[in-house]
């Protein structure tokens, strides 16, 4: 919130610097373009067109579908009144069974998308064909590094060429014409446990990305690389590291004050991983990136307790020039329960109390919706947008939260809400001038908390600093999900669509007063976006978690969204993910239009039979086993070994898979697949004990008993 009095000074000599430079170059970014749309063969995209993406609905420019990232579109040839007519125009398949969360990319007749593995597609807009296919060849290793999928959620595209980041933490420059790569960049220290899921964006010619790990134990830092080179133009380290070493910039020594050095937290890394959110606003000249939780979880463990913990779960402003801080905002201070502030940050100029103010919205993962002063970063209201515990309110003198003390846990057992899910994630909300309404996708959750007495850091695995034990006290089972459209003015509800799970899709608002919203459960949804009627529901074949996008071609209002069932919460909610009832996997692009008629492949989906076995072991073999599991396999195959839908359910595994764990588990015999090898970690007797609750688990399965963990 504190606006950095030295900064002033920096920036105008930044500024003095660039408008010296922009009259003595002979070669401007314009005249680059102008080769590289040559050489593109499709009209390519500049920062003037960047700038002004609102205004070329006909496009969709950049992941929030301009610098604002309102999500909202000027079409309105499909409207509330046709809607109904709405059928699907063409379908492309990924060929992928996980997570998809991208946002495709839209320009001159192309979509530019992404799957699993980072893999990058360039698709014909009109009829879904394939144009070109690139593939970073990930090393499927990563997925043991990767919290929450082997997910990506788009590309940037710039002067011919498209920008996509790897999940193993490289940035490549592909040929928009070709897929062929201009360069690649390796962005993080492959010895760390760093992974990148996020839509690069381009600001001022540079490529601006960040990336996650914050779950295993990193250091956060948001980046800028020229868009033409690739060389690294500024870094921001958004926690500070070793004391004992020069501090990188200058804010790290304010955020250093705000951590207890005892924990040395700068071992495990601290987290703030900017893993996802990033606005820009062209006139103020302000980057907006949003940061991660801190890492551990543990606040007793990473700073004993004490101290705000700069930056992590913060908004922060920066130059996007010198990438030097302006002014922060911290959602969570001393954060304990992953409340990242990685969501979307949304820009509005909105009218409050009589005055037009410039604002940004955030609605991070710990349930409070903020109104922020984009120009100073003083709030301007913030309310819970879900029911929440974790505080008692918000302290306006200070804009600061009221954490409810009495639910630490240090020593026992305490349900926490929001879960680390979140009351909001990285589906993207949208924002529609024309209601006043943001369309979030929230959701309800609980969490149990209890720190993990014996936790060691144990690099590169997962370090949360939590008792993963407990987990199996019961599922968590207060979870549900509803399309929430928010009053940023009043700070209210307007309207809500409940469904049954959380962990439904990103938004998109239209000028035909419209809302498109795919769910968990499987169904693509347009919704009128002043009162939130339904007006049309398709099924998608899969649950959808990315958000949807619209676009023009030949005169024809296109809407197109990436159907793909995977993330965080199937991975690792287990019972909870499966009630989505989602069958059918196969990852897909799906493009509808008035009057489409193509028709959703179906994909039969058989059950195998489950055949009984061996499985007389004692309770506490069984506790042992339970324990071992939920510490080590739990986040990706779910509490109880059921499956959220994503990966096998290791109950109903084919028998000889239990007599080969130990070449699966500590031999990486399915790392070809994203199974990662754990013997750095485990021995041939925990694989054993992993075996016999597997096994102990199948017979419950098979007795009737699917749902209690233990
Ligand atoms: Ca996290």
């Amino acid at each position: 919130m504190q606006r950095s009095r030295a900064h002033a000074s920096i920036r105008f000599a930044l500024l003095a610097t660039a408008v010296a430079g922009l009259a003595c170059s002979g070669h401007g970014p314009g005249e680059q373009d102008a080769e590289a749309r040559a050489a593109a063969g499709i009209e390519t995209v500049d920062d003037a067109r960047l700038r002004n993406a609102t205004s070329e609905p006909e496009s969709w420019l950049t992941y929030g579908g301009s610098y604002a990232e309102q999500r909202y579109s000027r079409l309105d040839r499909i409207d509330a009144t046709n809607v109904g007519e709405l059928g699907l125009a063409w379908s492309f398949e990924t060929n992928t069974k996980r997570g998809l969360e991208a946002t495709p990319i839209v320009v001159d007749g192309v979509i530019y998308t992404t799957g699993t593995w980072s893999v990058v597609f360039a698709i014909d807009a009109r009829t879904g064909k394939l144009l070109w296919r690139h593939d970073p060849a990930v090393p499927r290793a990563t997925a043991g590094l990767a919290c929450c999928d082997v997910v990506n959620r788009g590309v940037a595209v710039y002067a011919g060429r498209v920008y996509a980041a790897t999940l193993d933490g490289r940035l490549q420059a592909l040929d928009a014409r070709t897929g062929e790569v201009v360069w690649s960049v390796r962005t993080v220290d492959p010895s760390r446990p760093y992974t990148i899921t996020m839509a690069p964006r381009i600001v001022k010619g540079r490529v601006i990305l960040g990336n996650g790990g914050a779950e295993y134990g990193v250091r956060g830092y948001v980046s800028a690389y020229d868009a033409q080179t690739g060389e690294l133009a500024w870094r921001f380290y958004t926690v500070p590291g070793d004391p004992s070493k020069p501090y990188e910039h200058p804010e790290l020594e304010q955020a250093a004050r705000t951590w207890d050095p005892s924990s040395e937290y700068w071992v495990v890394g601290g987290g703030g991983t900017a893993w996802n959110s990033v606005a820009f606003d062209p006139d103020l000249d302000l980057l907006y990136v949003g940061t991660g939780n801190g890492s551990p979880w543990s606040h007793e463990v990473r700073s004993e307790g004490g101290g705000d913990n700069l930056f992590v779960c913060s908004i922060l402003a920066l130059d996007p020039d010198s990438g030097r801080l302006v002014w922060h905002y911290q959602t969570t201070p001393g954060d304990q329960w992953d409340y990242t502030s990685t969501q979307d940050i949304v820009l509005a100029d909105l009218e409050i109390e009589g005055r037009p103010r410039k604002v940004l919205m955030h609605a991070p993962k710990n349930g409070f919706f903020y109104v922020i002063d984009r120009e100073t970063g003083v709030p301007i209201s913030a309310e819970p947008f879900v029911p929440i515990n974790w505080a008692k309110g918000m302290d306006r003198s200070t804009w600061r939260p009221i954490v409810d003390e009495s639910l630490d846990y240090e020593n026992e057992i305490v349900t926490i809400m929001p879960s680390p899910h979140g009351a909001h994630n990285w589906h993207p909300m949208s924002f529609n001038p024309e209601t006043g309404l943001v369309y979030v996708p929230a959701q309800e959750s609980v969490f149990f908390f209890k720190e993990d007495p014996d936790w060691e850091y144990e690099p590169g695995s997962w370090n949360v600093g939590y008792d993963k034990t407990i987990l199996t006290i019961s599922p968590p089972d207060v979870v549900s999900g509803h399309l929430l459209a928010w009053d940023p003015i009043a700070q209210k509800e307007a309207w809500r669509v409940q469904y049954a799970g959380p962990w439904n899709g990103g938004t998109l608002t239209t000028a035909g007063n419209l809302v498109f919203q795919g769910t968990a459960h499987g169904t693509f949804a347009a919704y009128r976006a002043t009162d939130g009627a339904v007006l049309w529901e398709q099924p998608s074949g899969t649950g959808i978690i990315a958000a949807p996008v619209t676009y023009l071609l030949d005169g024809e209002q296109y809407v197109a969204v990436m159907a793909g069932w995977g993330g965080s919460f199937p991975l690792s909610a287990g019972e909870a993910a499966k009630a989505a009832g989602v069958h059918d996997l196969t990852g897909r692009l799906l493009v509808y239009k008035l009057g489409g008629q193509a028709k959703l492949p179906v994909h039969e989906v058989r059950e195998r039979e489950i055949a009984a076995l061996p499985a007389d072991f004692t309770p506490e073999e069984v506790q042992a086993g339970s324990d071992t599991y939920h510490r080590w396999c739990l986040v990706c195959h779910g509490p109880g070994a059921i499956s959220g839908g994503v990966l096998p359910d290791l109950r109903k595994a084919a028998p000889e898979i239990y007599d080969s764990l130990e070449a699966i588990v500590l031999g990486g015999a399915f790392e070809g697949n994203g199974m990662p090898r754990f013997d750095r970690w485990l021995e041939p007797t925990d694989v054993a004990k992993i075996r016999t609750y597997l096994l102990a688990r199948r017979a419950r399965m098979l007795a009737g008993d699917p749902s209690s963990p233990r």
